[in-house]
């Protein structure tokens, strides 16, 4: 078997838009929660698996990522992994990461990729051999973050690191945005058949009541607007002809948040 049929993920909602994941190693038995929003749903989903929580990684300190953790390790002893340069806002931590380091959980293992922008400590957990990518609040699907902590241009510079990553990627992330991300990005390229045929992926997806996560990175690379700031259409769109990318991000993003 090789590993990523191994690798199985479990998604649910949380609080209100918020996305749960259980990632589950077949091989070893090991299961990780990908942040936490809440315990009651982590419970829900560990008991209609039957998976044992063995870990919990925190993609970043937001409290719709992290109220639930402190419940979760006391009922399961789960070891708590964190992004070090914001561990000390994160409850019951055990273990930091940074940029390079890799994680384990049981035979899968993940890269970590620091992604400062919507907070300056944020991390992602990619795993290869699964193509798997939790992004937690970076990328979203046909859209990215609110940027709080950082600057337009370390969202952009962190953006490109995950634009990196293979098309069959499969990303995970934080929300259930993905319905008003597209309404926002069709006013930026009304034209780019690839997001129509995204739309219409996500018009099915939603009328079934399924998911719109996970997404594939070949995907946002040719519909999300914001890892396209150095296309110009896109620049051309915002009047931007000629900028520099993350001046064209910048400006798109700026767009998103009165839209
Ligand atoms: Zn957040």
């Amino acid at each position: 078997m090789t590993m990523q049929a191994d690798a199985q993920a479990r998604l649910f909602l949380c609080l209100k838009d918020n996305y749960g994941v259980l990632l589950h190693d077949a091989a070893t038995g090991a299961t990780a929660a990908i942040d936490a929003p809440e315990a009651a749903p982590v419970e829900a989903a560990l008991t209609a698996s039957g998976w044992k929580l063995t870990d919990i990684l925190v993609t970043h300190h937001h409290g719709d990522h992290t109220a639930g953790i402190a419940e979760l390790k006391r009922r399961h002893h789960c070891r708590v992994v964190a992004p070090r340069r914001e561990a000390a806002k994160i409850p019951d931590v055990d273990t930091t990461v940074g940029e390079g380091d890799t994680v384990a959980l049981g035979a899968l293992t993940a890269q970590v990729i620091e992604t400062p922008g919507h907070t300056l400590g944020q991390i992602n957990y990619f795993f290869p051999t699964a193509k798997l990518l939790f992004a937690g609040d970076t990328l979203f699907s046909i859209g990215c973050g609110r940027v709080i902590e950082g600057t337009p241009e370390m969202m952009w510079q962190s953006l490109l690191k995950l634009r990196a990553l293979p098309d069959d990627t499969r990303i995970y992330c934080g929300h259930e945005y993905t319905d008003a991300n597209i309404r926002f990005a069709i006013t930026i390229e009304p034209d780019n058949p690839a997001l129509a045929a995204r739309a219409a992926e996500v018009k099915r997806q939603l009328a079934a009541g399924s998911p719109t996560i996970p997404s594939l990175m070949g995907d946002e690379k040719r519909a999300n607007p914001f890892l396209r700031a150095d296309v110009p259409a896109v620049a051309a769109a915002v009047g931007l002809s000629g900028k520099p990318a993350a001046e064209v991000f910048a400006e798109v993003r700026a767009r998103k948040n009165r839209f």
